[in-house]
């Protein structure tokens, strides 16, 4: 095979890698919501695939302020390493910071609780998940109770696992209400119910020495506590860890 050929092929392997290998350029597992988004004020049909007990909560350490053009973040959006790593954990567990887990928590960064809902995505008909923050997740879980319980008015047994919904943005969050697929495409999305959705990957968690580094390269800004900040490990400077792109993250 020549050079040409064998770079060819490696890029679209690298391509395929990125993607899953299930979407095109520039979609990735996680939905993008909001108004440049998929999830914008026109919305989006998904086929739910879990009840909200079963969606997976996590926590990210972030603090932001909006200068009136933009979001400015203080230090880099991270996974706290102090969250679940599948669904239904004992969030009580999880509730408070550890400063013994997670060095973000040590210096009292900022910490929200963020879910991952699956879904089934009718256009690349394979699951995908909509990551949003706790906000968020009260507003479209309020919205799945009342389908749901307008549903059990007919029959009982109604659940909206399986069914698909309408997911739009409104105002500054987001609603569900029920939406419209065939009953193949219903089949198709029942494949992927209680699949393993590898959320622990899917929520990026760090290593500590990498939380420590963006921990130093926090702005002035940052609401942390830099006396209790252990220093940057050497071996770390030395052996960086695979890099983590912003558009590799969830949230
Ligand atoms: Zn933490």
């Amino acid at each position: 095979m020549s050079l040409r050929d064998t770079l060819k092929q490696r890029e679209e392997q690298r391509e395929a890698a990125q993607s899953g290998g299930e979407f095109p350029e520039g979609v990735t597992r996680y939905v993008r919501m909001g108004k440049h988004g998929e999830v914008n004020a026109e919305g989006r049909t998904f086929v739910i695939l879990a009840d909200p007990d079963d969606w997976f909560a996590y926590y990210v350490h972030e603090q932001s302020t909006f200068n009136g053009q933009r979001t400015i973040y203080h230090f880099r959006k991270h996974t706290c390493l102090h969250s679940p790593k599948g669904i239904r954990a004992d969030q009580s567990a999880f509730k408070k910071p550890n400063p013994d887990a997670c060095p973000s928590c040590l210096v009292g960064a900022p910490r929200k609780l963020y879910a991952m809902i699956p879904v089934y995505d009718l256009e690349y008909k394979t699951y995908r998940v909509i990551d949003t923050k706790e906000f968020h997740i009260n507003n479209l879980i309020a919205d799945y109770d009342k389908a749901e319980k307008m549903g059990r008015k007919f029959n009982p047994d109604y659940t909206l696992v399986g069914e698909a919904v309408h997911i739009k943005q409104v105002d500054k969050s987001f609603s569900l209400e029920s939406g419209d697929a065939s009953p193949e495409q219903l089949e198709e999305a029942k494949k992927f119910i209680g699949i393993d959705y590898e959320y622990e990957e899917l929520a990026n968690f760090r290593e500590e020495a990498d939380i420590v580094k963006l921990l130093h390269e926090a702005d002035e800004e940052a609401k942390i506590d830099r006396d209790k900040l252990p220093p940057v490990s050497e071996s770390n400077n030395e052996k960086p860890n695979e890099e983590i792109n912003d558009d590799d993250l969830p949230f």
